[in-house]
């Protein structure tokens, strides 16, 4: 019987792959089988040498995300090293933190641009592709706070809750054209997003007791959804939000 999960001949995009989470879905997409992009404003040499250890081919493709001026090289120079693309993994992100009184237009625009506009317009770039080939998968990263309201980081509130509106609106739009657009929520991973946060003494027990499984997730725990989601295992499965969090937001 073939493997729903597996995505050998797949060809995935993940964008800020250098680190953290994206290198974490990077690796775990390469594990089921598909070669991948792997886009940033740093090189991810390392996240690269990770694929390739698994037997799959890696790109390196540079990309500054807070403005959407290279959306277009990036699907263009992935069709042209990875020769297809089926996956787009909008990973990149970025968080500033401040009292909403004193927060600032340069905090709100560098947040709404990397974290929303341009993740609309690489979908838009990559879903043109897609929608030709009649078939593909878009997961956005999105985060407890498309769910609640978080404090002191009003931007990235706004951007997490637009791409969970966007990723139902998306997949409105092209489910019938066979492009599945979901999301990943992820809880409390630890990555140098949230590096501050774990080193606060206090906060990071507060954290703690809030996560029933007692835990911070690991970029590994969200392998499994990000495979899932791009794989025929979800080919029914539409602007969904999958929340990979330790049961943060059951509590
Ligand atoms: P991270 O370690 O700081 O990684 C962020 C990635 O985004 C890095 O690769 C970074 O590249 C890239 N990036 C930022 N600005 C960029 C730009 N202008 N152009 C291209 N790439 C850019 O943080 P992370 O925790 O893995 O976050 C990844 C995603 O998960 C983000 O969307 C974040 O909001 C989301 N998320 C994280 C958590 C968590 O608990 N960690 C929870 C919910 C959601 P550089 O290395 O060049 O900066």
């Amino acid at each position: 019987m073939n493997n729903p999960f597996d995505l050998t001949g797949r060809v995935a995009i993940v964008t800020g792959a250098n680190t953290g989470i994206g290198q974490g879905l990077a690796v775990a997409l390469a594990a089921a089988g598909a070669d991948v992009a792997l886009v940033g404003r740093s090189p991810a040499d390392e996240t690269a040498e990770q694929v390739r250890a698994l037997g799959r081919r890696a790109a390196l493709v540079r990309a500054d995300l807070s403005t959407i001026a290279p959306v277009q090289d990036v699907v263009d120079q992935t069709l042209g090293e990875l020769g297809g693309l089926d996956i787009l993994v909008n990973n990149a992100g970025i968080i500033r933190r401040a009292d909403a009184v004193d927060f600032s237009e340069e905090d709100w625009d560098a947040v709404v641009d990397t974290n929303l506009k341009s993740v609309f317009f690489l979908c838009q770039a990559a879903g043109r592709h897609l929608i030709a080939q009649g078939r593909g998968k878009i997961i956005n990263i999105a985060s407890m706070l498309s769910f609640q309201g978080g404090i002191r980081v009003p931007s990235y509130t706004a951007s997490k809750s637009g791409v969970a509106g966007l990723t139902k609106l998306l997949a409105n739009e092209w489910a019938a054209r066979g492009i599945n657009v979901n999301a990943i929520a992820p809880g409390y991973i630890a990555t140098n997003n949230t590096a501050a946060l774990q080193a606060d003494e206090n906060r990071n027990r507060q954290i703690m007791e809030r996560i029933p499984a007692g835990r911070w997730g690991d970029p590994s725990d969200l392998g499994g959804a990000a495979v899932f989601l791009a794989s025929s295992a979800s080919d029914y499965v539409q602007g969904h939000v999958l929340a990979v969090d330790g049961g943060w937001l059951a509590r």
